[in-house]
């Protein structure tokens, strides 16, 4: 199977991960807060994720993660949401229909018509960035803050064969062609990065036991340094067993602790590597 059928039935490739759950924390892992903590999860559930620590983030902290954590979920990966039935979770705020561009006639120009959020054929999409600097020792002048140039992006269907899927659209829709469209969310994209880095070194070493490099990142939004903490092999990497890959290693030299992350790796996704903190 070629990466582009295997990008297709994602129903039948993305079971949602086996659940496991850290010992409860007690503290907002954000900003060190003791009240109103509820559980936080890593991976976002939207994503498949279901690894949690429990009593890890004060509301206010928790309503900044969500922020971004939606914007990511909303803008790139719609289609997981079917699949991990979010939609029936949270029925009253997803809109209903989502502008899809058509063209009716060849020689028409684009334009835009409201398809049913199920029927909508989306492109799932990764950012590729440079390796961060802080394990590179380089210093990149044209990457500032959070922004990238190149994009992994396969086209995603819940529950048929995506071109199937283009096909009968096309039909039932009565037009010519139809333009999916790919939309990275990279800014918000890095605060994800640097949540789930942050609280998978937490959940794995335990709180107060590394000094956090990413919290102005996570809560605040600093994404300015961006560049140095956050980044990715840029290659094309062949698919993983995996659907989703985390694991934590030290940079012996300077004492770094980064997190290595893949998520649907199973589609052949970018690896991302995240300096999370310092060893104290
Ligand atoms: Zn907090």
């Amino acid at each position: 199977m070629n990466d582009q059928n295997r990008s297709q039935k994602l129903k039948e490739l993305l079971p949602m991960h086996p659940p496991q759950k850290y010992k409860p924390i007690g503290v907002c892992i954000y900003c060190g807060n003791t009240t109103n903590l509820s559980d936080e999860h890593i991976i976002p559930l939207g994503l498949g994720g279901r690894m949690e620590l429990p009593k890890a983030s004060c509301s206010v902290c928790s309503e900044k993660t969500s922020f971004f954590e939606m914007i990511c979920l909303r803008t790139m990966y719609g289609p997981l949401r079917q699949l991990y039935g979010l939609p029936s979770r949270r029925k009253k705020k997803l809109p209903k229909k989502l502008p899809l561009k058509v063209k009716y006639k060849s020689t028409d120009d684009w334009t835009e018509v409201l398809v049913d959020q199920v029927d909508y054929p989306f492109l799932l999409t990764f950012p590729y960035f440079s390796m961060p600097n802080l394990i590179t020792g380089k210093q990149t002048l044209y990457r500032k803050g959070a922004a990238t140039n190149k994009l992994w992006i396969r086209g995603a269907s819940a529950y048929e064969n995506f071109f199937d899927h283009l096909q009968r659209l096309t039909l039932e829709l009565q037009v010519h062609s139809i333009m999916p469209e790919a939309k990275a969310q990279v800014q918000e994209f890095c605060q994800l990065l640097a949540k789930i880095g942050h609280s998978f070194a937490v959940a794995e070493l335990g709180y107060g036991n590394f000094k956090p490099l990413l919290l102005g990142l996570i809560v605040d939004k600093e994404l300015s340094n961006c560049a140095n903490f956050i980044g990715s092999l840029d290659i094309d990497e062949k698919a993983s067993r995996n659907i989703h890959e985390l694991s934590i290693y030290e940079d012996h030299q300077r004492n770094y602790i980064i997190v290595r992350m893949r998520f649907l790796a199973i589609l052949g996704t970018p690896t991302y590597h995240v300096v999370v903190g310092q060893k104290n």
